[in-house]
């Protein structure tokens, strides 16, 4: 629930509504109040207005300077006394350069959290704060601190867990590099130390963080420690694949070297290819060291660690297995050295079937099968695939051990606390299929997001009587529809071309114009492009590559190779994850497992996401956004741009604007009667009750009925509205 506007803290405003803030500029200039200027070079400087003429306004600058700007470059500025509130809903004006400043005022005072009404804004420090010390816990669960902060939004999350006996979700969200991961662990710090005390699950549950970060982890260039998926086989250049595999190299020891035929980083190809071996002020044999023991404390088994251990091994020597060409039609054999003896032995196989399944795909005709040679190019993508494919299911079968771990403790309540940590919106110069995806999964919780929102307005306006229809919102349901719609949705056309041998990302790119042109979120574009306008902005993605990353499969010859294999985590994880690329009712067949009864990869995604939805649903939500305050990594430094572009992404300005539309000023009767109802007249001094005397003030000093509701408890003012009686109040 959003704070109400102590009364002590009513500034001296006038009572107009933003829109009509043209009108008023006058007001601005007699009170002398400060504005917001947008200076040419476009940052916003405080300043005084000295006098308009026509569209223009010469504006004086704190720093002296005078310069002469259209009105539509000004903007009200707060009063002193809301500098830096805790929440910015407590904001008179909710605008823009407000709301920046005021974000920017406490994160030069270490203050990195803030409300924005339900949701907890987190500035990323990039150094240490020291705000998250066991004393800080107590403090926030004995409830002597209510400033912002996560502990707060955990022990929310907690109290209401057990109040409603509902599921909860923490919602982080936010782009690379914003503190999401951080974030969820300082979460899971707070609800660890609840579960309580020493030797119990409190140490278990924060390992497993240390765990998934090894092998979900991995550098890129905005952040050392990047949550990813997918980067085993390709690298771009100052990146490193996820972390473990350094590690592992670097901290083996030697018995466990051998056995697995390990050799120093710089040897893989998976790894050597980005010229970024170390990570400054990062020690990979120990973090290895770390590792181990968190290994242990998950109780994950010395041999399933072992397993584990030979997995990696094997996808770093498939990325060093070579081919040689053989005919002029580009056809390979695999070559016969260390890097596939070493795969194939790791993995349990011959060496022959292996190359074999690396270089070769049976194919049916009628009832015959035949194999046919690959070409280079088909034969590198279906090593790389495999490897991938490896990862991924070691990566699944460890989250799965995990959470069997971690749902010891949910028996004993029947409730959770779900963490999500998502990657946030993306919106690059090129964007792709992966952005494609992502978007989308971030416009399903915009809405949720929406909807969790306003259900709370709408359930504090209608449980105090007020007339909620004159509040109105906007929903993100087309964008949805352009995407989900069957049959004439994005991921079905893409699923329709995907299926079909002839199609390009051209003709995909025609099928898009021709079908989704009528959709207002939908712009075909040239050169096979196409633009969504999403809730945070719009969206160029080129097809280029689409279909392929779409339909990205295993053959089922490497499906086979796998089901054959004799080491133990194939089995562990391969049946399961083969069913995964079924759809959910068809049995598996290790051969003939057409190419259509594969589910594509949008179509996966999108499962995945309803899943994922319905989890949210049936939970108690609790928001954080994540800002990202420079893209260097460094403490101190404020980029006004670069956090005005990601509130816009994260929906912090959505949340402000709702509030706008609504009736964001709350007093009870009482207190307002209290404050004000010395200023009636004579003749209404016969008032008693505090709802009269509220509503003769409103009638008195003439305040529009379009600008406030009379509630059952509260009355409502639209933003500034406030302001008129206590400049009346103060001069009398
Ligand atoms: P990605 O989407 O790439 O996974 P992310 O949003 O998860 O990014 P984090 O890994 O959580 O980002 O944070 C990046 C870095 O920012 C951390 O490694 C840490 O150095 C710093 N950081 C984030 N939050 C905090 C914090 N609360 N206190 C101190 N440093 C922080
Ligand atoms: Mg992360």
């Amino acid at each position: 629930k959003r704070a109400n506007l102590a009364t002590e803290h009513l500034p001296s405003m006038p009572r107009f509504r933003e829109s009509e803030w043209d009108d008023n500029i006058g007001y601005f200039i007699k009170k002398k109040l400060r504005v917001w200027c947008r200076v040419p070079k476009g940052q916003w400087q405080l300043g005084h207005i000295q006098s308009t003429l026509g569209a223009k306004a010469t504006v004086l600058l704190l720093d002296g300077t005078v310069v002469k700007v259209s009105t539509g470059e000004l903007q009200p500025a707060n009063p002193d006394i809301l500098e830096g509130v805790d929440d910015l809903i407590q904001l008179s004006y909710l605008n823009e350069p407000s709301v920046l400043h005021n974000l920017q005022y406490r994160y030069s005072h270490d203050s990195i959290y803030s409300k924005a009404g339900p949701v907890l804004i987190a500035v990323n420090p990039f150094k240490a704060v020291q705000c998250y010390g066991k004393d800080f816990v107590t403090a926030y669960r004995k409830k002597l601190l209510n400033k912002p902060h996560v502990f707060a939004i955990a022990d929310t999350a907690y109290n209401e867990m057990m109040r409603d006996e509902k599921n909860q979700s923490i919602i982080i969200s936010g782009e690379s590099g914003a503190g999401k991961t951080e974030t969820a662990k300082v979460a899971m710090q707070y609800l660890a130390a609840l579960g309580g005390g020493s030797g119990g699950v409190e140490s278990e549950i924060l390992q497993t963080s240390s765990v998934l970060e090894a092998f979900g982890n991995a550098k890129t260039s905005r952040n050392d420690n990047s949550s990813r998926f997918s980067r085993v086989v390709q690298l771009t250049h100052e990146e490193r694949s996820y972390h473990i595999f350094y590690q592992l190299c670097a901290g083996a020891p030697s018995g466990l070297k051998d056995r697995l035929n390990l050799k120093t980083a710089s040897v893989y190809n998976y790894l050597n290819q980005s010229d970024c071996l170390v990570i400054d002020d990062v020690d990979d044999a120990r973090n290895f060291q770390m590792l181990m023991e968190a290994f242990d404390t998950v109780q994950i088994s010395k041999e399933d660690q072992e397993n584990a251990f030979e997995m990696l091994a094997a996808v770093l020597w498939l990325g060093n297995i070579s081919f040689q060409v053989i005919d002029n039609e580009n056809h390979v054999e695999v070559v016969a050295d260390e890097a596939v003896t070493s795969a194939a032995r790791l993995m349990g196989c011959s060496t022959e079937d292996l190359m074999l399944a690396l270089s070769t795909h049976r194919i049916k005709a009628g009832k015959d099968i035949f194999s046919k040679k690959l070409t280079l190019q088909k034969a590198i993508e279906t090593r790389d695939a495999l490897a991938k494919f490896i990862y991924a299911s070691l990566f699944d079968w460890l989250v799965e051990g995990i959470n069997k771990l971690l749902a010891l403790g949910k028996r004993c309540t029947g409730r959770s606390i779900s963490i999500l940590d998502i990657y946030g919106f993306e919106s690059f110069k090129k964007n792709s299929f992966e952005q494609f995806c992502i978007n989308y999964a971030n416009e399903r919780l915009q809405q949720h997001f929406n909807r969790h929102l306003f259900k709370l307005e709408q359930e504090e306006y209608e449980s105090d009587g007020i007339d909620w229809t004159k509040v109105d919102f906007e929903d993100n349901q087309v964008c949805l529809d352009l995407v989900e719609k069957k049959p004439i949705g994005l991921i079905s056309l893409l699923d329709e071309e995907s299926n079909f041998p002839k199609a390009t990302d051209l003709t995909f790119a025609n099928k898009l114009k021709q079908h989704l042109n009528g959709n207002p979120c939908f712009k075909g574009e040239r050169g096979g492009a196409f633009s969504i306008r999403h809730y945070a902005g719009e969206v160029l993605y080129g097809t280029s590559g689409f279909l392929e990353k779409n339909r990205d499969s295993l053959h089922s010859d490497t499906l086979q190779l796998l089901s054959s294999c004799s080491c133990q985590l194939p089995q562990l994880f391969a049946s399961n994850m083969l069913n995964q690329f079924l759809k959910p009712a068809s049995p598996f067949h290790h051969m003939g497992v057409s190419d259509s009864q594969k589910q594509s990869v949008g179509t996966k995604f999108k499962g995945q996401l309803f899943k994922l939805m319905q989890q949210l649903e049936s939970s108690t939500p609790h928001f954080i956004r994540c800002i990202k305050p420079n893209n260097k990594q460094l403490p101190g430094m404020f980029e006004n741009d670069l956090v005005l572009e990601q509130l816009r992404c994260c929906g912090v300005l959505e949340v402000v604007r709702i509030s706008r539309s609504g009736y964001p000023t709350r007093v009870t009767h009482q207190e307002f009667a209290r404050r004000y109802g010395f200023l009636l007249s004579e003749d209404h001094r016969a008032c008693q009750d505090p709802l009269s005397i509220s509503v003769a003030v409103l009638q008195q000093f003439d305040i529009l009925p379009e600008m406030y509701q009379v509630g059952y408890t509260k009355l409502y003012f639209r933003t500034g509205q406030i302001a008129a009686l206590e400049d009346t109040r103060k001069q009398v």
